[in-house]
């Protein structure tokens, strides 16, 4: 059954290929404008993590590395 009204919180979100980013709550790919809290409000280290993905600017390396926090 589909959710009517996902607010797609950030702690649910996670970065997935292209750039994009998914809430792992309800399964749908959703933009900066869909999450709650709103962007704007997330501080500057979340929006540069956010927009660094969108641009494809921390892409990991070829190869499965599990774990590692940088
Ligand atoms: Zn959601």
């Amino acid at each position: 059954m589909a959710m009517l009204s996902c607010i797609h919180h950030v702690s649910w979100l996670k970065p997935i290929d292209g750039g994009k980013h998914q809430c792992t709550y309800c399964r749908e790919v959703v933009t900066k404008k869909e999450i709650y809290p709103k962007f704007e409000d997330l501080g500057v280290e979340f929006q540069q993590k956010w927009d660094r993905h969108e641009k494809g600017e921390d892409a990991k390396p070829a190869g499965p590395a599990p774990g590692v926090a940088s």
